[in-house]
C-alpha cells in the first residue's frame, strides 16, 4: 500500500513522518512544497504517474489566518486550487484522498460542539478557502475523506504551544485571550488517527467516505492552554487572561468551536485521549 503525503515539511507532515516507521506495511512517500506543488497540476500528475499511489494524504495548506486576509489569492491557489489538483489527480489514478480542514469553516456562534452536519459560516479568508477547498474536492471525487481539525500543536512546525515556550523565556509576563473556546489537538495524534482511517479503508468494505471531525477531547480557552503548557514544563510566569476586544488580529477567529466527534469514532472506532492528557506526552521547553 502507497501512502503519498503533500506538505510534507509542515507541522502535520512531520508528525506523520515522526510515525510512520511503526507501520511497516505502508510504503510511505513524501513530498514537501518544493517537491511536490499542489497549485501546479502537472506536478501532481508526474508524482502520481511515478509513485501510483493508493492513498493521498493531503496536508499541504495555506496556514497563515492573519496573513491570508491581505493576500487572499494566494490563499485561494493552494487551499482551493491545490486541493481541487490533488482530488483531479487521486481520480485519475483511483486513489483514496485523506484531506484536513478546519473548525475556522464555522462561525463560533454555537454553544455546543459542531457535528459534521452544521453549517459552515466562516469569518475570514483562512476559513473561506479551507470551505471553498472542501468543496472543490466533493465536486471531483467521491472517494474522500475530508477530517475538520482544531488548535493543532506538536514539537513540529510552528504553533501555539511553540510560540508560548519561546516568549516564555523572553518575557515575565503574558497576556492571553480567554473567550475563544475550542480543543487543541496534537498532530500526532492525528497522524495516527489518518493512518487508522487508512487501514480501516484498506481492510473493510464498508464505505466510510465523507466529512469528519477530529481534535483531542474536552475544551478550553487559549488562555488554558498557555497556563498547562506552562505547569506542564514547570514554567513561572504572570500569565493574565484577556478579551479578544483587547488583542485585535486581522483575522476575526470564531468564539466557540469545540468539535463534536462522535461520528468518527463510531465510524471508525477510534478512541481520542483528551487535550490535557496528551499535552503532557509532548511537552518540553524549546
Ligand atoms: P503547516 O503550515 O505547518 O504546513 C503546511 C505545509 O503545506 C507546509 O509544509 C507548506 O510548505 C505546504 N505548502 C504550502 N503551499 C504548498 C504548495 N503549493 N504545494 C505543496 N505544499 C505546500 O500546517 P499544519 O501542518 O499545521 O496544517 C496541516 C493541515 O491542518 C492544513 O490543512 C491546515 O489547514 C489544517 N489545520 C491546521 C490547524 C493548525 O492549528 N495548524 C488547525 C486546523 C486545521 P512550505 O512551508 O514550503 O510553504
Amino acid at each position: 500500500m502507497v501512502v503519498l503525503v503533500t506538505g510534507a515539511n509542515g507541522q502535520l507532515g512531520q508528525a506523520i513522518q515522526s510515525v510512520s516507521g511503526i507501520y511497516p506495511q505502508i510504503a510511505f512517500v513524501f513530498r514537501s512544497s518544493a517537491e511536490l506543488d499542489v497549485t501546479n497540476l502537472q506536478s501532481c500528475i508526474a508524482v502520481f504517474e511515478k509513485y501510483q499511489p493508493d492513498y493521498c494524504i493531503n496536508a499541504a495548506a495555506y496556514t497563515a489566518v492573519d496573513k491570508a486576509e491581505s493576500e487572499p489569492e494566494k490563499a485561494y491557489l493552494i487551499n482551493v486550487i491545490g486541493a481541487r489538483n490533488i482530488a483531479e489527480v487521486c481520480k485519475n489514478n483511483r486513489a483514496i484522498l485523506l484531506h484536513i480542514s478546519t473548525d475556522f469553516v464555522f462561525d463560533g456562534t454555537s454553544i455546543i460542539p459542531y457535528t459534521e452536519e452544521d453549517l459552515p459560516n466562516p469569518t475570514g479568508v483562512y476559513g473561506k478557502t479551507k470551505l471553498d477547498g472542501e468543496k472543490a474536492i466533493q465536486e471531483i471525487w467521491n472517494k474522500y475523506i475530508i477530517i475538520r481539525t482544531s488548535w493543532v500543536y506538536s514539537q513540529f512546525g510552528n504553533n501555539f504551544m511553540k510560540t508560548m515556550l519561546r516568549l516564555a523565556a523572553e518575557r515575565t509576563h503574558l497576556s492571553v485571550v480567554n473567550d475563544q473556546i475550542g480543543t487543541p489537538t496534537n498532530a500526532v495524534d492525528l497522524a495516527e488517527v489518518l493512518i487508522k482511517m487508512i487501514q480501516f479503508c484498506q481492510n473493510t468494505p464498508i464505505e466510510v467516505f465523507g466529512v469528519y471531525n477530529f481534535s483531542n477531547e474536552g475544551q478550553c480557552s487559549w488562555y488554558d492552554f498557555a497556563k498547562k503548557i506552562f505547569e506542564i514544563n514547570t514554567i513561572k510566569i504572570d500569565l493574565q487572561p484577556i478579551s479578544s476586544d483587547s488583542y485585535p488580529t486581522p483575522a476575526r477567529r470564531p468564539a466557540y468551536s469545540v468539535l463534536d466527534k462522535c461520528k468518527i469514532k463510531k465510524a471508525f472506532g477510534v478512541a481520542i485521549k483528551n487535550w490535557e492528557e496528551s499535552l503532557k506526552t509532548i511537552s518540553f521547553i524549546t
